[in-house]
């Protein structure tokens, strides 16, 4: 299958290239040139197939003539090594639980995944590929765990010193093997200056094989269809949609999740609604109101996965629907919410159901608690476990015992080793200029 450009100014390249390069040589995202559809029968018998089986199914339409079919069958069983549940919270609202992978957030799907498809892609390459991740906190974890002892694939993550939660920073600097924490002494921006400067710097480009996990990269962007599928089957299979229509909300920040969602319905997924709930960061509940998209610089909120002012994953959606705001405003209902709302939202679900909500999955429930209506049933994606964001969620509720899972325990017990860098690009081309 060949993947085009969005931005259309450049050739379509085949899967290979289109993960080692991330994004298009017009800076445009790739998009696979086809999306298959299911046949029907294929969604009456899908609550008897286990989430492994549905999720190598979805992935022989996207990667079948580009993988040798028992390899993708590997690939795929080993990213979902964990669960993916749906649970019930209130009347009619349940809740798709993204966050038991190791380091308890939804990226970990797609890194596992991407991860394992770049080695499939790289054995016969005799040269050790250097993956860059510049990170404010989730995606350095997520890339570092999905790529730790996947072999001719070395893993740098540019952090900024002191910015980052201590939860977050244990995920990526205790790993050790193929995985170096660069803490940079300067801003998220210093550290994807850095990473950008190396990517456009001939010399290094000469002598490494560099390459971005970025989260717009197909291999990361694509599996995160796999769960939307389980989803409905283990509804399905748990009774919990009767006849009712399913609506799926999903908090979003570059919308990369709520995309795949989208593709997983136009493979036939019956899905009736989408929601995207956002927080103070609305460029695109601005856009399925009034039809016009201004990105600006994003703001920060307790919900702070989700604070981005220019989400890259918006080109996917307009090439989706042919660029019809009519189209995509009837797919997509938005929400927003406020610091003062998703404080409020933890605190009602946890008092009147017992479920601890994190600030994200807070604004996908509440979106669905005020849209849900008769002969609906509704799911929310909750992308991150409570426990990484303690400060905030014990505040709300006001116990301070959210117990802290045993794989965040184990990440804060073990050694963390570092190395320090300045912001100077010559230091940091230094360092690149004596790997292998
Ligand atoms: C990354 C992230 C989001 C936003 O997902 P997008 O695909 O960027 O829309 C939401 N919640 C959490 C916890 C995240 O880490």
């Amino acid at each position: 299958m060949k993947y085009y450009s969005t931005n259309k100014n450049t050739p379509s390249v085949n899967l290979k290239n289109a993960v080692v390069k991330g994004l298009a040589a017009d800076n445009g995202l790739f998009m696979p040139e086809r999306i298959e559809k299911f046949n029907p029968s294929f969604f009456e018998n899908i609550q008897n197939i286990s989430f492994q089986e549905i999720a190598f199914e979805v992935a022989k339409n996207f990667f079948g003539e580009d993988v040798e079919e028992a390899s993708l069958k590997e690939i795929v069983y080993d990213t979902l090594a964990f669960d993916c549940p749906v649970v019930k919270v209130a009347d009619n609202i349940y809740s798709l639980e993204l966050f038991h992978g190791p380091t308890l957030a939804f990226k970990d799907v797609g890194a596992r995944f991407m991860a394992r498809l770049l080695n499939y892609f790289l054995v016969e390459n005799e040269k050790q590929v250097h993956v860059l991740v510049a990170t404010s906190g989730d995606t350095g974890s997520a890339v570092a765990n999905g790529f730790l002892g996947v072999d001719g694939i070395h893993v740098h993550v540019l952090y900024p010193k002191g910015k980052v939660s201590k939860i977050q920073e244990s995920q990526f600097t205790t790993l050790g093997q193929n995985i170096t924490a660069l803490e940079i002494d300067g801003t998220f921006d210093d550290c994807q200056r850095l990473v950008k400067t190396a990517f456009l710097d001939e010399e290094l480009n000469k002598k490494l094989l560099l390459t971005s996990a970025n989260s717009i990269n197909v291999a990361r962007f694509l599996p995160q269809a796999f769960y939307y599928f389980n989803a409905y089957a283990r509804m399905k299979e748990q009774g919990m949609l009767q006849n009712n229509e399913l609506v799926i909300s999903v908090p979003s920040g570059n919308f990369g999740n709520l995309t795949a969602g989208l593709f997983a319905r136009e493979m036939g997924l019956p899905v009736a609604q989408f929601l995207a709930a956002n927080n103070e960061n609305d460029v695109v509940y601005e856009y399925l109101k009034s039809g016009e998209y201004n990105p600006r610089d994003s703001v920060e909120t307790i919900a702070n996965a989700m604070d981005v002012g220019a989400p890259s994953n918006f080109a996917r959606i307009l090439e989706l629907y042919g660029h019809s705001h009519e189209k995509i405003s009837s797919v997509i209902k938005g929400f927003r919410y406020s610091d003062e709302q998703i404080r409020e939202t933890v605190k009602n679900v946890y008092e009147q159901t017992g479920y601890l909500c994190d600030p994200h999955g807070a604004c996908g429930y509440r979106a669905l608690e005020e849209f849900l209506g008769v002969g609906q049933t509704g799911v929310f994606l909750e992308t991150a476990h409570p426990a990484k964001f303690t400060e905030t969620v014990e505040g709300v509720i006001g116990n301070g015992n959210v117990p802290l899972p045993p794989k965040l325990a184990e990440f804060m017990k073990d050694e963390r080793r570092v190395l320090p860098m300045s912001i100077d690009f010559q230091q940091f081309k230094e360092y690149l200029k004596q790997l292998k």
